[in-house]
Protein backbone atom coordinates (compact mmCIF):
# COMPACT_ATOMS: atom_id res chain seq x y z
CA UNK A 1 0.00 0.00 0.00
CA UNK A 2 2.69 2.25 0.75
CA UNK A 3 4.37 1.99 -2.30
CA UNK A 4 1.34 3.14 -4.21
CA UNK A 5 1.73 6.42 -2.81
CA UNK A 6 4.43 7.84 -4.75
CA UNK A 7 7.06 9.47 -1.75
CA UNK A 8 6.73 12.92 -1.48
CA UNK A 9 8.21 14.76 1.76
CA UNK A 10 6.33 16.50 4.38
CA UNK A 11 9.26 17.93 5.88
CA UNK A 12 8.03 21.74 5.87
CA UNK A 13 5.90 21.47 8.69
CA UNK A 14 7.62 18.37 10.67
CA UNK A 15 8.94 19.36 14.34
CA UNK A 16 12.02 17.52 14.70
CA UNK A 17 14.64 17.46 17.28
CA UNK A 18 17.87 16.69 15.31
CA UNK A 19 17.08 14.08 12.83
CA UNK A 20 14.11 12.92 14.66
CA UNK A 21 10.98 13.61 14.31
CA UNK A 22 9.66 14.00 18.23
CA UNK A 23 6.22 14.13 19.17
CA UNK A 24 6.77 16.71 22.14
CA UNK A 25 7.20 19.57 19.89
CA UNK A 26 4.30 18.79 18.03
CA UNK A 27 1.52 21.42 17.76
CA UNK A 28 -1.72 19.70 19.21
CA UNK A 29 -4.15 21.54 21.46
CA UNK A 30 -4.56 19.57 24.87
CA UNK A 31 -6.78 16.45 24.62
CA UNK A 32 -9.97 17.40 25.50
CA UNK A 33 -13.01 15.76 27.41
CA UNK A 34 -16.64 15.04 25.37
CA UNK A 35 -18.11 18.62 27.47
CA UNK A 36 -15.38 20.50 26.85
CA UNK A 37 -15.68 19.42 22.83
CA UNK A 38 -19.48 20.27 23.28
CA UNK A 39 -18.39 23.92 24.79
CA UNK A 40 -16.42 24.91 22.35
CA UNK A 41 -18.62 24.29 19.32
CA UNK A 42 -21.07 26.42 21.45
CA UNK A 43 -23.69 23.71 20.90
CA UNK A 44 -25.60 21.07 23.32
CA UNK A 45 -27.09 18.31 20.79
CA UNK A 46 -26.00 19.18 17.68
CA UNK A 47 -22.40 17.16 18.06
CA UNK A 48 -23.56 13.60 17.26
CA UNK A 49 -20.83 12.34 15.37
CA UNK A 50 -17.97 10.08 15.97
CA UNK A 51 -15.37 11.91 13.43
CA UNK A 52 -16.39 15.61 14.76
CA UNK A 53 -15.75 14.36 18.33
CA UNK A 54 -12.45 12.29 17.71
CA UNK A 55 -11.03 15.36 15.63
CA UNK A 56 -11.57 17.70 17.91
CA UNK A 57 -10.91 15.35 20.96
CA UNK A 58 -7.30 15.10 19.56
CA UNK A 59 -6.20 18.16 18.10
CA UNK A 60 -6.79 17.47 14.59
CA UNK A 61 -9.35 20.39 14.43
CA UNK A 62 -10.25 23.48 16.01
CA UNK A 63 -13.53 25.25 15.83
CA UNK A 64 -12.94 29.14 14.71
CA UNK A 65 -16.34 29.76 13.67
CA UNK A 66 -19.77 27.94 13.13
CA UNK A 67 -19.19 25.79 10.00
CA UNK A 68 -15.55 26.65 10.03
CA UNK A 69 -12.30 24.94 11.17
CA UNK A 70 -8.80 25.74 11.83
CA UNK A 71 -7.25 22.29 10.09
CA UNK A 72 -3.80 21.61 12.56
CA UNK A 73 -0.81 19.57 11.54
CA UNK A 74 -2.07 15.95 11.36
CA UNK A 75 -4.81 16.69 9.41
CA UNK A 76 -2.85 19.30 7.12
CA UNK A 77 -0.75 16.44 5.97
CA UNK A 78 -3.67 13.46 5.67
CA UNK A 79 -4.91 16.42 3.66
CA UNK A 80 -1.98 16.64 1.39
CA UNK A 81 -1.50 13.52 0.64
CA UNK A 82 -5.14 12.94 0.00
CA UNK A 83 -4.62 16.19 -2.59
CA UNK A 84 -1.49 13.61 -3.89
CA UNK A 85 -3.94 10.43 -4.36
CA UNK A 86 -6.36 12.58 -6.42
CA UNK A 87 -3.67 14.67 -8.38
CA UNK A 88 -2.28 11.04 -9.67
CA UNK A 89 -5.92 9.91 -11.08
CA UNK A 90 -6.93 13.25 -12.03
CA UNK A 91 -3.76 13.25 -13.85
CA UNK A 92 -3.85 9.61 -14.81
CA UNK A 93 -6.88 10.50 -16.71
CA UNK A 94 -5.38 13.55 -18.76
CA UNK A 95 -6.29 16.26 -15.79
CA UNK A 96 -4.31 19.84 -15.62
CA UNK A 97 -4.29 21.66 -12.49
CA UNK A 98 -5.44 25.18 -12.42
CA UNK A 99 -6.46 27.65 -9.36
CA UNK A 100 -9.35 29.99 -9.71
CA UNK A 101 -10.16 33.34 -7.69
CA UNK A 102 -12.47 32.23 -4.68
CA UNK A 103 -13.43 35.88 -5.37
CA UNK A 104 -15.69 35.27 -8.22
CA UNK A 105 -18.09 38.72 -9.67
CA UNK A 106 -21.60 38.78 -9.78
CA UNK A 107 -22.15 39.44 -13.44
CA UNK A 108 -20.90 35.89 -14.36
CA UNK A 109 -23.58 34.31 -11.48
CA UNK A 110 -26.15 36.68 -13.20
CA UNK A 111 -25.42 35.56 -16.57
CA UNK A 112 -26.73 32.16 -15.13
CA UNK A 113 -29.31 33.12 -13.40
CA UNK A 114 -27.80 31.78 -9.83
CA UNK A 115 -26.93 35.50 -8.59
CA UNK A 116 -30.80 34.71 -7.55
CA UNK A 117 -31.41 31.28 -8.06
CA UNK A 118 -28.64 30.17 -5.19
CA UNK A 119 -30.50 32.07 -2.52
CA UNK A 120 -28.97 32.62 0.52
CA UNK A 121 -26.10 29.76 0.03
CA UNK A 122 -24.46 32.14 -1.72
CA UNK A 123 -21.84 34.03 0.41
CA UNK A 124 -21.72 37.84 -0.68
CA UNK A 125 -19.60 40.97 -0.46
CA UNK A 126 -18.59 43.98 -1.75
CA UNK A 127 -15.61 46.12 -2.57
CA UNK A 128 -14.60 49.51 -2.14
CA UNK A 129 -16.20 50.41 -5.14
CA UNK A 130 -19.52 49.42 -4.64
CA UNK A 131 -18.98 45.94 -7.58
CA UNK A 132 -20.48 42.85 -5.98
CA UNK A 133 -18.68 39.17 -5.67
CA UNK A 134 -19.57 36.06 -3.92
CA UNK A 135 -17.12 33.91 -2.54
CA UNK A 136 -17.31 30.81 -5.34
CA UNK A 137 -19.41 27.75 -4.15
CA UNK A 138 -18.45 25.87 -7.69
CA UNK A 139 -16.82 27.28 -10.16
CA UNK A 140 -18.80 26.51 -13.68
CA UNK A 141 -19.35 30.47 -14.21
CA UNK A 142 -15.35 30.95 -13.94
CA UNK A 143 -14.06 28.20 -15.96
CA UNK A 144 -16.68 28.45 -18.94
CA UNK A 145 -15.75 32.43 -19.30
CA UNK A 146 -12.42 31.40 -19.09
CA UNK A 147 -12.77 28.97 -21.80
CA UNK A 148 -14.50 31.37 -23.76
CA UNK A 149 -12.25 33.79 -23.83
CA UNK A 150 -9.82 31.68 -25.71
CA UNK A 151 -10.82 32.19 -29.01
CA UNK A 152 -8.34 29.87 -30.76
CA UNK A 153 -9.09 26.46 -28.75
CA UNK A 154 -9.23 23.84 -31.54
CA UNK A 155 -10.53 20.23 -31.45
CA UNK A 156 -7.12 18.79 -31.24
CA UNK A 157 -6.68 19.74 -28.02
CA UNK A 158 -10.19 18.22 -26.80
CA UNK A 159 -10.75 16.64 -24.50
CA UNK A 160 -9.86 19.61 -22.47
CA UNK A 161 -10.11 18.41 -18.24
CA UNK A 162 -8.67 21.18 -15.80
CA UNK A 163 -9.45 20.65 -12.33
CA UNK A 164 -8.60 22.30 -8.59
CA UNK A 165 -8.49 21.99 -5.77
CA UNK A 166 -9.42 25.30 -3.74
CA UNK A 167 -11.57 26.31 -0.02
CA UNK A 168 -15.25 26.97 -1.43
CA UNK A 169 -17.37 28.91 0.45
CA UNK A 170 -21.81 27.75 1.45
CA UNK A 171 -23.91 29.55 3.69
CA UNK A 172 -25.54 26.16 4.75
CA UNK A 173 -28.04 26.43 6.58
CA UNK A 174 -27.03 23.91 8.97
CA UNK A 175 -23.87 23.35 9.08
CA UNK A 176 -22.76 20.43 11.39
CA UNK A 177 -20.53 17.26 11.45
CA UNK A 178 -17.37 18.99 12.05
CA UNK A 179 -15.95 18.42 8.44
CA UNK A 180 -18.65 17.29 6.86
CA UNK A 181 -20.69 19.58 6.02
CA UNK A 182 -18.94 23.32 6.46
CA UNK A 183 -19.41 26.88 5.49
CA UNK A 184 -16.14 27.15 4.22
CA UNK A 185 -14.51 23.95 2.96
CA UNK A 186 -11.85 21.87 0.26
CA UNK A 187 -13.31 20.18 -2.72
CA UNK A 188 -11.81 19.21 -5.92
CA UNK A 189 -13.67 20.26 -8.77
CA UNK A 190 -12.70 19.55 -12.30
CA UNK A 191 -14.61 20.84 -15.47
CA UNK A 192 -14.22 18.84 -19.06
CA UNK A 193 -14.78 20.16 -22.62
CA UNK A 194 -15.01 17.85 -25.33
CA UNK A 195 -16.35 18.24 -29.02
CA UNK A 196 -19.30 15.88 -29.26
CA UNK A 197 -21.91 14.24 -26.95
CA UNK A 198 -19.97 10.98 -27.44
CA UNK A 199 -16.74 11.94 -26.83
CA UNK A 200 -18.09 14.16 -23.49
CA UNK A 201 -19.84 10.50 -22.59
CA UNK A 202 -16.67 8.48 -22.57
CA UNK A 203 -15.03 11.79 -20.36
CA UNK A 204 -17.72 11.30 -18.23
CA UNK A 205 -16.95 7.71 -17.57
CA UNK A 206 -13.34 8.19 -17.56
CA UNK A 207 -13.68 10.54 -14.64
CA UNK A 208 -16.17 8.43 -12.99
CA UNK A 209 -13.83 5.42 -13.62
CA UNK A 210 -11.42 7.27 -11.78
CA UNK A 211 -13.10 8.28 -8.77
CA UNK A 212 -14.13 4.62 -8.51
CA UNK A 213 -10.04 4.27 -8.34
CA UNK A 214 -9.52 6.84 -5.69
CA UNK A 215 -12.11 5.22 -3.45
CA UNK A 216 -10.82 1.72 -3.54
CA UNK A 217 -7.79 2.74 -3.04
CA UNK A 218 -8.63 4.69 -0.26
CA UNK A 219 -10.34 1.22 1.39
CA UNK A 220 -13.36 3.52 1.28
CA UNK A 221 -16.63 1.24 0.10
CA UNK A 222 -18.65 3.77 -1.88
CA UNK A 223 -21.53 2.96 -4.05
CA UNK A 224 -22.07 5.41 -6.99
CA UNK A 225 -25.97 6.34 -7.16
CA UNK A 226 -28.06 8.04 -9.84
CA UNK A 227 -28.87 11.80 -8.94
CA UNK A 228 -30.82 14.56 -8.89
CA UNK A 229 -29.12 17.66 -11.21
CA UNK A 230 -29.85 20.04 -8.69
CA UNK A 231 -28.75 23.85 -9.30
CA UNK A 232 -26.04 22.93 -11.36
CA UNK A 233 -28.09 21.27 -13.44
CA UNK A 234 -27.28 19.39 -16.84
CA UNK A 235 -28.93 15.90 -18.16
CA UNK A 236 -27.10 13.54 -16.56
CA UNK A 237 -25.54 13.10 -12.64
CA UNK A 238 -23.99 10.91 -10.40
CA UNK A 239 -23.11 10.60 -6.95
CA UNK A 240 -21.08 8.43 -5.26
CA UNK A 241 -22.16 7.70 -1.37
CA UNK A 242 -20.29 6.40 1.76
CA UNK A 243 -23.36 4.54 3.68
CA UNK A 244 -23.19 5.13 6.95
CA UNK A 245 -25.83 5.94 9.56
CA UNK A 246 -25.32 9.66 9.89
CA UNK A 247 -25.63 10.14 6.36
CA UNK A 248 -27.35 13.03 5.34
CA UNK A 249 -28.63 11.32 2.27
CA UNK A 250 -31.55 8.52 1.59
CA UNK A 251 -30.44 5.60 -0.94
CA UNK A 252 -32.15 2.87 -2.36
CA UNK A 253 -30.59 -0.14 -3.91
CA UNK A 254 -31.98 -2.69 -5.89
CA UNK A 255 -30.06 -6.22 -4.62
CA UNK A 256 -31.91 -7.98 -7.97
CA UNK A 257 -30.12 -5.65 -10.71
CA UNK A 258 -28.08 -3.27 -8.87
CA UNK A 259 -29.77 0.12 -9.60
CA UNK A 260 -29.15 2.61 -6.97
CA UNK A 261 -30.02 6.20 -6.58
CA UNK A 262 -30.84 8.82 -4.48
CA UNK A 263 -34.10 9.32 -3.16
CA UNK A 264 -34.00 13.11 -4.18
CA UNK A 265 -34.55 11.77 -7.88
CA UNK A 266 -37.06 8.91 -7.47
CA UNK A 267 -40.68 9.83 -6.65
CA UNK A 268 -40.84 8.66 -3.19
CA UNK A 269 -43.64 6.72 -3.03
CA UNK A 270 -41.90 4.46 -5.35
CA UNK A 271 -41.08 1.22 -3.32
CA UNK A 272 -40.37 -0.99 -6.58
CA UNK A 273 -36.79 -0.93 -8.57
CA UNK A 274 -38.00 1.28 -11.93
CA UNK A 275 -35.65 -0.67 -13.95
CA UNK A 276 -36.60 -4.18 -13.01
CA UNK A 277 -39.34 -3.94 -10.79
CA UNK A 278 -37.99 -5.81 -7.93
CA UNK A 279 -38.15 -4.66 -4.41
CA UNK A 280 -35.82 -1.75 -2.93
CA UNK A 281 -33.99 -1.73 0.04
CA UNK A 282 -33.48 1.88 1.50
CA UNK A 283 -30.00 3.24 3.23
CA UNK A 284 -28.35 6.28 4.69
CA UNK A 285 -25.20 7.68 2.85
CA UNK A 286 -22.69 10.71 2.72
CA UNK A 287 -21.64 12.25 -0.20
CA UNK A 288 -18.73 12.60 -1.30
CA UNK A 289 -18.35 12.71 -4.82
CA UNK A 290 -21.18 14.10 -7.62
CA UNK A 291 -20.32 13.80 -11.28
CA UNK A 292 -22.63 16.28 -13.62
CA UNK A 293 -23.30 15.89 -17.80
CA UNK A 294 -23.64 19.69 -18.74
CA UNK A 295 -23.74 19.59 -22.20
CA UNK A 296 -23.99 22.93 -23.72
CA UNK A 297 -26.16 24.45 -20.37
CA UNK A 298 -23.06 26.85 -19.94
CA UNK A 299 -20.90 27.03 -22.56
CA UNK A 300 -24.45 27.93 -24.58
CA UNK A 301 -24.66 31.36 -22.23
CA UNK A 302 -21.09 32.01 -21.97
CA UNK A 303 -20.28 31.66 -25.90
CA UNK A 304 -17.51 28.79 -24.70
CA UNK A 305 -16.44 27.55 -28.34
CA UNK A 306 -13.67 25.43 -30.25
CA UNK A 307 -12.74 25.52 -33.77
CA UNK A 308 -14.24 22.26 -34.90
CA UNK A 309 -13.01 19.87 -37.93
CA UNK A 310 -14.81 21.79 -40.75
CA UNK A 311 -13.01 25.18 -39.13
CA UNK A 312 -16.31 26.34 -37.77
CA UNK A 313 -16.77 27.28 -34.18
CA UNK A 314 -18.70 25.34 -31.91
CA UNK A 315 -20.05 25.27 -28.83
CA UNK A 316 -18.12 22.51 -26.13
CA UNK A 317 -19.95 20.14 -24.44
CA UNK A 318 -18.69 20.06 -20.48
CA UNK A 319 -18.99 18.05 -17.42
CA UNK A 320 -18.17 18.80 -14.08
CA UNK A 321 -17.07 16.98 -11.17
CA UNK A 322 -16.87 17.57 -7.73
CA UNK A 323 -15.36 15.60 -4.61
CA UNK A 324 -15.19 16.53 -1.04
CA UNK A 325 -12.03 17.10 -0.06
CA UNK A 326 -12.03 17.91 3.67
CA UNK A 327 -15.69 15.35 3.88
CA UNK A 328 -13.73 12.75 2.68
CA UNK A 329 -11.39 12.96 5.34
CA UNK A 330 -14.00 13.09 7.94
CA UNK A 331 -16.01 10.22 6.29
CA UNK A 332 -13.46 7.72 6.44
CA UNK A 333 -12.73 8.68 10.14
CA UNK A 334 -16.25 8.57 10.45
CA UNK A 335 -16.42 4.76 8.86
CA UNK A 336 -13.33 3.46 10.16
CA UNK A 337 -12.82 4.75 14.00
CA UNK A 338 -13.68 2.75 16.60
CA UNK A 339 -15.64 4.62 19.26
CA UNK A 340 -12.55 5.65 20.84
CA UNK A 341 -9.89 5.60 18.30
CA UNK A 342 -9.20 7.11 15.46
CA UNK A 343 -8.39 4.63 11.86
CA UNK A 344 -7.28 6.08 8.97
CA UNK A 345 -7.13 4.73 5.29
CA UNK A 346 -3.40 3.71 5.37
CA UNK A 347 -2.83 6.19 2.51
CA UNK A 348 -3.31 9.44 4.52
CA UNK A 349 -2.86 8.56 8.07
CA UNK A 350 -0.68 11.56 8.79
CA UNK A 351 2.33 9.44 10.12
CA UNK A 352 3.14 5.88 9.29
CA UNK A 353 5.04 4.88 12.41
CA UNK A 354 5.29 5.81 16.24
CA UNK A 355 7.91 4.87 18.01
CA UNK A 356 7.81 4.35 21.80
CA UNK A 357 10.67 4.43 23.72
CA UNK A 358 10.84 2.98 27.50
CA UNK A 359 10.34 5.24 30.57
CA UNK A 360 13.07 7.46 32.03
CA UNK A 361 14.45 6.06 35.13
CA UNK A 362 12.46 2.56 34.26
CA UNK A 363 14.21 -0.81 34.60
CA UNK A 364 13.96 -0.19 30.83
CA UNK A 365 15.79 2.57 30.21
CA UNK A 366 18.86 1.36 28.18
CA UNK A 367 16.64 0.37 25.36
CA UNK A 368 15.64 4.18 24.47
CA UNK A 369 19.18 3.98 22.31
CA UNK A 370 17.85 0.96 20.59
CA UNK A 371 14.83 2.48 20.13
CA UNK A 372 16.58 5.46 18.61
CA UNK A 373 18.92 3.45 16.34
CA UNK A 374 15.79 1.76 15.06
CA UNK A 375 14.30 5.08 14.14
CA UNK A 376 17.56 6.35 12.29
CA UNK A 377 17.77 2.25 10.32
CA UNK A 378 13.84 2.71 9.50
CA UNK A 379 14.23 6.30 7.92
CA UNK A 380 17.05 5.15 5.98
CA UNK A 381 16.12 1.81 4.84
CA UNK A 382 12.97 2.24 3.62
CA UNK A 383 12.71 6.19 1.51
CA UNK A 384 8.90 5.94 1.70
CA UNK A 385 9.01 6.24 5.27
CA UNK A 386 11.40 9.56 5.67
CA UNK A 387 9.54 12.11 7.44
CA UNK A 388 6.52 9.62 8.31
CA UNK A 389 8.14 8.30 11.65
CA UNK A 390 7.41 9.89 14.58
CA UNK A 391 9.44 9.17 18.26
CA UNK A 392 7.15 9.51 21.71
CA UNK A 393 10.01 11.19 23.61
CA UNK A 394 7.16 12.11 26.50
CA UNK A 395 9.27 9.69 27.89
CA UNK A 396 8.15 10.99 31.96
CA UNK A 397 4.78 9.13 30.74
CA UNK A 398 4.86 5.20 30.97
CA UNK A 399 4.85 3.19 27.92
CA UNK A 400 1.21 2.10 28.20
CA UNK A 401 -0.49 5.66 28.04
CA UNK A 402 1.91 6.35 25.41
CA UNK A 403 0.52 3.29 23.76
CA UNK A 404 -3.34 4.05 24.76
CA UNK A 405 -2.78 7.78 23.09
CA UNK A 406 -0.57 6.21 19.59
CA UNK A 407 -3.73 3.86 19.71
CA UNK A 408 -6.10 7.08 19.48
CA UNK A 409 -4.19 8.48 16.75
CA UNK A 410 -4.33 5.76 14.73
CA UNK A 411 -0.66 5.67 13.60
CA UNK A 412 -0.64 2.17 11.26
CA UNK A 413 2.22 1.06 13.19
CA UNK A 414 3.21 1.52 16.52
CA UNK A 415 6.65 0.18 17.61
CA UNK A 416 7.58 -0.08 21.58
CA UNK A 417 10.84 -0.98 22.88
CA UNK A 418 11.15 -2.64 26.11
CA UNK A 419 11.70 -5.72 28.13
CA UNK A 420 12.60 -7.75 25.40
CA UNK A 421 14.16 -5.08 23.20
CA UNK A 422 16.98 -5.64 25.84
CA UNK A 423 17.47 -9.55 24.91
CA UNK A 424 20.22 -10.48 22.70
CA UNK A 425 18.86 -10.27 19.56
CA UNK A 426 16.75 -7.08 20.50
CA UNK A 427 13.21 -7.59 19.77
CA UNK A 428 10.25 -4.59 19.71
CA UNK A 429 6.89 -5.23 20.30
CA UNK A 430 5.07 -3.95 17.06
CA UNK A 431 1.57 -3.01 16.90
CA UNK A 432 -0.29 -3.23 13.60
CA UNK A 433 -3.21 -1.02 13.94
CA UNK A 434 -5.15 -1.71 11.01
CA UNK A 435 -5.33 -5.54 11.60
CA UNK A 436 -5.26 -5.43 15.39
CA UNK A 437 -2.18 -8.00 14.96
CA UNK A 438 0.71 -7.45 17.73
CA UNK A 439 3.78 -9.34 16.80
CA UNK A 440 7.42 -9.04 18.19
CA UNK A 441 10.02 -8.73 15.57
CA UNK A 442 13.80 -8.02 15.39
CA UNK A 443 14.78 -4.91 13.67
CA UNK A 444 15.53 -6.78 10.52
CA UNK A 445 11.73 -8.33 10.95
CA UNK A 446 10.50 -4.62 11.51
CA UNK A 447 12.40 -3.24 8.60
CA UNK A 448 10.77 -6.25 6.17
CA UNK A 449 7.21 -5.68 8.12
CA UNK A 450 7.64 -1.82 6.99
P1 LIG B 1 -24.84 18.22 -0.03
O1 LIG B 1 -25.98 17.51 -0.72
O2 LIG B 1 -24.17 17.36 0.98
O3 LIG B 1 -25.22 19.58 0.46
P2 LIG B 1 -24.06 19.20 -2.56
O4 LIG B 1 -24.83 18.25 -3.43
O5 LIG B 1 -24.65 20.51 -2.27
O6 LIG B 1 -23.72 18.44 -1.16
P3 LIG B 1 -22.08 19.53 -4.64
O7 LIG B 1 -22.51 20.86 -5.13
O8 LIG B 1 -22.45 18.32 -5.42
O9 LIG B 1 -22.56 19.37 -3.10
O10 LIG B 1 -20.49 19.63 -4.37
C1 LIG B 1 -19.56 18.60 -4.65
C2 LIG B 1 -19.02 17.92 -3.40
O11 LIG B 1 -18.55 18.86 -2.42
C3 LIG B 1 -20.08 17.13 -2.65
O12 LIG B 1 -20.25 15.86 -3.26
C4 LIG B 1 -19.48 17.03 -1.26
O13 LIG B 1 -18.58 15.93 -1.18
C5 LIG B 1 -18.73 18.34 -1.11
N1 LIG B 1 -19.49 19.28 -0.27
C6 LIG B 1 -20.61 19.95 -0.61
N2 LIG B 1 -21.04 20.75 0.38
C7 LIG B 1 -20.15 20.58 1.40
C8 LIG B 1 -20.04 21.16 2.70
N3 LIG B 1 -20.91 22.04 3.13
N4 LIG B 1 -18.99 20.77 3.48
C9 LIG B 1 -18.09 19.87 3.03
N5 LIG B 1 -18.14 19.30 1.80
C10 LIG B 1 -19.15 19.65 0.99
MG1 LIG C 1 -25.49 21.33 -0.58
MG1 LIG D 1 -26.28 16.64 -2.55
MG1 LIG E 1 -24.11 17.12 -4.93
Amino acid sequence: QLLQYAPQRFHHCAPRRGKRLVLSRMFQPQKLREDQVLSLEGRSGDLTCKSQRLMLQVGLIHPASPGCYHLLPYTVRAMEKLVRVIDQEMQTIGGQKVNMPSLSPAELWRATNRWDSMGRELLRLRDRHGKEYCLGPTHEEAITALIASQKTLSYKQLPLLLYQVTRKFRDEPRPRFGLLRGREFYMKDMYTFDSSPEAAQLTYSLVCDAYSSLFNRLGLRCVKVQADVGSIGGTMSHEFQLPVDIGEDRLVLCPSCHFSANVETLDSSRTNCPACQGPLTETKGIEVGHTFYLGTKYSSIFNAQFINVHGKPSLAEMGCYGLGVTRILAAAIEVLSTEDCIRWPSLLAPYQVCLIPPKKGSKEEAAAELAGHLYDHITEAVPQLQGEVLLDDRTHLTIGNRLKDANKFGYPFVIIAAKRALEDPAHFEVWCQNTGEVVFLTREGVLELL
